[in-house]
């Protein structure tokens, strides 16, 4: 008789709940932190251009040399730092995590915050800790502290602006955090283009920090782009866990294209920035939310009955995220997308009448 998958399977795999993604068509859907708006026809023509005459009968650039330069203009990459492209930046949480994966080694997260930290360790069999926030989800500099000393971690990441919370953590906390790591810090700032901060221009004073990107929030989530910047001396090392050809034809030039007119996406980030505010405006006077102020393109919000309000505004038509049961700090928490104005007019209609 051959092994059962409860033989042969790692516990720690059985015991992950499969990260769900639902079915959201037909919805005004503000569930997944995507841009809303489309690229300009010309620039569209453009990439069809690139489709038609892309040789997909050969493997990619496995150095991605051209996208990498593109990248390194358009994103402010400080000279004499490497770059380390990833199939999303979820695949270079997994290859941090591989890298460092010794027998008794560990990951450190902040809690409430991105759930591939967590179970991405667990598919690389290394132990995670994480650290919680405090109740307005701000960052408890001395159990942080604490939690290194005793855990020693490999690795730390951080999300800033944090996801789901949506707030940017305290500078001055983050800096003690880099000096007291002895591992690997990273930064990751998938959410950039909407806070407009950054450790960047910090990566010449800080050997052991590293910033994490992605296209996707930025409205490129249907391409899988993601990127790691750092000292060449980590990511010569992490660069030998990517496979070959991990970012394909197609990504690596539709990227570059798109890149070359990066101002079109920072536009609709600005336009972005702007509905959030407008809708943190209306939140504030809506009584029985509660919004948490938000640097990202999502607000999480606290309501008496998430279930509830959930399932009625999927009722009418708006899909948003229910992360109630996510976390025991996220209880009733919803959390929603920045959409165009229109998406945005219908979210708060909805809402009000959901709640
Ligand atoms: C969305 C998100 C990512 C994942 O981005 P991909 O590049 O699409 O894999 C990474 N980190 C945080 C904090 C996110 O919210």
């Amino acid at each position: 008789m051959p092994l059962n998958p409860d033989q042969l399977i790692r516990d720690e795999i059985r015991a992950i709940a499969a990260y769900h993604v639902p079915d959201s068509s037909g919805y005004v859907k503000l569930d997944a932190m995507e841009n809303p708006y489309p690229l300009p026809d010309v620039l569209r023509a453009a990439l069809s251009q690139i489709a038609h005459d892309a040789a997909i009968n050969r493997y990619p650039d496995a150095a991605a040399t051209a996208l990498k330069a593109r990248l390194r203009s358009a994103m402010d990459i400080p000279d004499g730092m490497e770059i380390l492209l990833g199939n999303g930046s979820d695949e270079i949480i997994q290859i941090l995590a591989m890298a460092i994966a010794k027998p008794g080694a560990t990951i450190l997260g902040l809690e409430p915050s991105f759930v591939m930290y967590k179970m991405i360790a667990a598919f690389a069999g290394v132990s995670y800790v994480g650290v919680p926030l405090r109740p307005n989800f701000t960052l408890d500099l001395d159990a942080t502290l604490a939690a290194i000393a005793e855990h020693q971690p490999a690795l730390i990441f951080i999300a800033y602006p944090n996801n789901p919370t949506g707030n940017l953590f305290d500078m001055t906390a983050l800096l003690r955090i880099l000096d007291a790591a002895p591992g690997l810090v990273v930064l990751d700032e998938a959410y950039h283009v909407f806070a407009l901060e950054s450790f960047m221009p910090l990566l010449a004073r800080y050997p052991n920090l590293l910033v994490m990107r992605t296209l996707s929030k930025l409205g490129l989530a249907g391409l899988r782009l993601g990127f790691l910047v750092g000292s060449p001396t980590w990511l010569n090392e992490l660069d030998k866990l990517r496979l070959p050809y991990n970012v394909n034809v197609l990504t690596q030039q539709v990227a570059e294209k798109v890149l070359a007119h990066v101002d079109i996406l920072e536009q609709q980030a600005a336009a972005i920035r702007d509905e959030r505010a407008r809708l943190m405006q209306f939140l504030d006077n809506v009584a029985g939310v509660e919004a948490f102020p938000s640097a990202a393109n999502f607000i999480l919000l606290r309501v008496p009955n998430a279930d509830k309000v959930f399932e009625a505004m999927k009722q009418r038509g708006i899909l948003i995220k229910n992360l109630s049961r996510a976390h025991p700090q996220l209880q009733n928490c919803l959390r929603v997308t920045v959409g165009t104005p229109n998406e945005n007019d219908q979210f708060l209609a909805s809402l009000t009448t959901s709640l």
